[in-house]
């Protein structure tokens, strides 16, 4: 017996989200039928009312509200730091630490060119002109630590140095290594050697 179509359509739309498989999606599915009304009402508003209540920054790409962007204000600005990221997710995660103040530039992905992501989708343009505008002291390059992430750092090194150099801007991206509280011989090889090539003064 086949599930009536608007459960399969309810299943279908689950299953777009990453990390949920069919079994996953049934099971999310079967609980929203037994919701109320009101309450799926207001979870389909909530998702409706996405693109009109959250916005990318037209200077950064960093994720607002409907405020200003918090991640463009004077003090960051003057701070003479501007941390390169591939997603505006990545920019909280960063926040959370507490450690950076400086400013955000969005690239909005990385490098790969099996899923179709070239260099021109990182449209280097707008982040030239700031780079050539603001006061800079270091730019930060914090990109995974994969493949792309790789790619994608050299890409901009060797785009951006002509840039930066004459300026007296520094570069820098994040240290690779050791997970916290992890054991020697429990790291991969590849991450043990990164945590040696970037290893700091003790
Ligand atoms: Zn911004």
């Amino acid at each position: 017996m086949r599930y009536p179509t608007h459960l399969l359509k309810v299943i279908d739309i689950l299953r777009r989200l990453p990390g949920v498989g069919s079994k996953s999606a049934e099971r999310f599915a079967f609980q929203l039928i037994n919701w109320k009304k009101e309450h799926l009402e207001e979870m389909a508003a909530i998702i409706q009312g996405i693109p009109a209540h959250l916005h990318h920054c037209q200077e950064c790409g960093c994720l607002i509200g409907d405020t200003l962007c918090p991640f463009c204000v004077e003090a960051r600005r003057s701070s003479g730091f501007l941390c390169i990221l591939a997603s505006p997710r990545d920019a909280f995660a960063i926040e959370d630490t507490h450690e950076y103040h400086g400013l955000y530039h969005v690239l909005g992905g990385l490098i790969s060119p099996l899923d179709g992501f070239g260099p021109e989708k990182l449209q280097l343009e707008k982040l030239k002109t700031r780079l050539k505008t603001l006061p800079l002291k270091e730019v930060v390059i914090a990109l995974d630590s994969t493949l792309e992430g790789d790619t994608t750092a050299l890409y901009l090194k060797k785009e951006l140095d002509p840039i930066l150099i004459p300026q007296g801007v520094s570069t820098s991206r994040l240290a690779f290594g050791l997970p916290m509280g992890s054991s020697l011989d429990y790291v991969d090889g590849g991450t043990l050697a990164r945590a040696l090539s970037s290893r700091a003064k003790f």
